[in-house]
């Protein structure tokens, strides 16, 4: 009761101060919401149950990890707070991008983990659209799901350098990779201004809700168990007779395990503080207009492909089924973010591409995510079989359902030279919490470089 009020306080005072729901409120006003097929019938927690893993998390990490377990034969629960895809996972934009974010190509994975382990971690990464898209026809999801590829158009000519680098080194790993002209991007994409454009034709899109519910339901199908609205309040050291493990406490049951992987991305709440700390928790805003006429899909997208380009504060957007435009991300500043929000990413949009109608939008919702300093997936130890994944960085579907199977392989036996990254002791970020803060400053001061880099070209 006193964590209820507590929590509606926080949930009123952030409210009052942006004037915009609370990202935790906004879940049903998605889209996503409003047209993803039901979620999977599940169980609350209640009374006393046991598991050889226990996962902590239905997102992508934590679903694909306990498919993955399931299908692997292992005896796994995982506890949901509120349903499947109620963090980032069901409320994101639904584009498969199988890289990192800009800059982090494989040579510098290289630099930062070694030859085999940076080249593991692109291999993985790279690889993620077709194992999404794989998922999605062995368990049959209903997602409308596209591999219909992924682009990265260049804002300024500055960066046909770095495209051409950018392809050589994704190709040298076997990835399927191109660079297209400026004329290429302008038609792959609409937009008139275009330099150039990376493509990953494994990547595409999805209805990102439906996704990871069909992702549950898949997980389920194999044998794992699903316990939603069930918060995790605290963890900790036991025995079950001869057999030591966690013992997992809900505000209705407790869950014993020998082995437990917390996937809670930027919404841990202090479940383990130490891990949550080396995230910076972001706030992305989403919209989708109102149904446009299905010609201008001859113009803007033609081949459906998603797309974000290489601005610092990116303009993205692709199509849904119904001829809606999707679009969103940063704002400056969490103040009057509602209204902002709404207004914002679609005018910048109508600029890029004047062919459009005046945009009206028909749904506007928010998710937060949880980035690194360095942007790199975390794989942590908390105690003796206790783990810590977080992996989201902004271009999460692709890494985290692969760094879902990939733990779920380590778990099952595998070693950890297997994983794509090492599994460290977390290293906790002073003042996570001012992050928002640094971001409203930081956001400004890549606009800025946005638009010297547009004036130098
Ligand atoms: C608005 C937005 C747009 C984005 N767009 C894209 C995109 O287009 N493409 C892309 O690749 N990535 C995108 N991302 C990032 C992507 O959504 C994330 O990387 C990914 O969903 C993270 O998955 P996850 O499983 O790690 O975490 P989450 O999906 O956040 O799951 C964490 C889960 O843990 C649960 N939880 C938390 N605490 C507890 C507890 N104590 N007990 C039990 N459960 C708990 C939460 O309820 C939540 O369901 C976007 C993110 C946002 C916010």
């Amino acid at each position: 009761m006193a964590r209820d009020m507590a929590d509606g306080y926080k949930l009123n005072l952030w409210e009052r101060l942006s004037g915009a729901p609370h990202p935790a409120k906004s879940f049903g006003a998605s889209f996503w919401y409003e047209t993803a097929p039901e979620a999977p019938v599940t169980e609350t927690l209640v009374g006393e149950a046991k598991a050889e893993v226990a996962v902590v998390g239905g997102g992508y990490l934590g679903l694909s990890a306990a498919l993955h377990l399931a299908e692997a034969g292992v005896d796994v629960a995982l506890l949901e707070a509120d349903e499947a895809g109620f963090g980032a996972s069901g409320r994101n934009a639904g584009f498969v991008v199988p890289n990192l974010l800009t800059g982090l190509d494989p040579k510098l994975m290289r630099e930062a983990l070694g030859t085999e382990r940076g080249d593991l971690l692109c291999r993985t990464l790279g690889e993620g659209g077709d194992l999404i898209f794989d998922l999605i026809r062995r368990h049959n999801i209903d997602c409308e799901g596209r591999q219909s590829g992924w682009i990265q158009p260049l804002h300024t000519p500055a960066k046909q350098e770095w495209l051409e680098d950018r392809v050589e080194q994704w190709r040298a790993l076997g990835r399927p990779v191109e660079a297209l002209s400026a004329d290429q991007a302008n038609q792959e994409t609409g937009a008139t201004s275009y330099h150039g454009a990376f493509l990953d034709p494994t990547g595409g899109h999805v209805n990102p809700l439906g996704l990871v519910r069909g992702y549950a339901k898949a997980a389920i199908e194999q044998g794992a168990r699903i316990y939603t609205s069930s918060r995790v309040q605290s963890m900790e050291r036991a025995e079950d007779g001869d057999r030591k493990g966690w013992r997992l406490k809900t505000d209705k049951g407790t869950l014993f395990a020998s082995k437990v992987l917390l996937t809670t991305n930027a919404t841990g709440d202090g479940l383990a503080p130490a891990a949550e700390n080396t995230q910076y928790p972001i706030t992305l805003f989403q919209v989708a207009t109102e149904p446009l006429d299905p010609e201008l899909r001859k113009s803007v997208l033609p081949n459906d492909r998603s797309s974000a380009d290489t601005r610092k504060d990116l303009i993205a957007f692709r199509w849904t089924w119904d001829n809606r435009l999707v679009t969103g991300g940063l704002l400056a500043s969490p103040f009057g973010a509602s209204e902002l929000g709404r207004t914002h990413h679609l005018d910048r949009l109508q600029t890029l591409l004047p062919q459009l109608p005046p945009l009206k939008l028909d749904y506007a919702w928010q998710g937060r995510l949880a980035a690194a300093r360095d942007f790199m997936p975390r794989l942590m130890s908390l105690g003796p079989e206790a783990y810590s994944a977080i992996t989201c960085n902004g271009r999460g579907m692709a890494m985290t359902t692969a760094m879902g199977k990939a733990f779920a392989r380590y778990l099952t036996g595998g070693s950890n030279e297997e994983l794509p990254v090492p599994i460290t002791d977390p290293n906790p970020i002073p003042l996570p919490s001012l992050a928002s803060l640094a971001f409203s400053v930081w956001l400004p001061f890549n606009r800025w470089i946005d638009a010297r880099d547009l004036k130098a070209k």
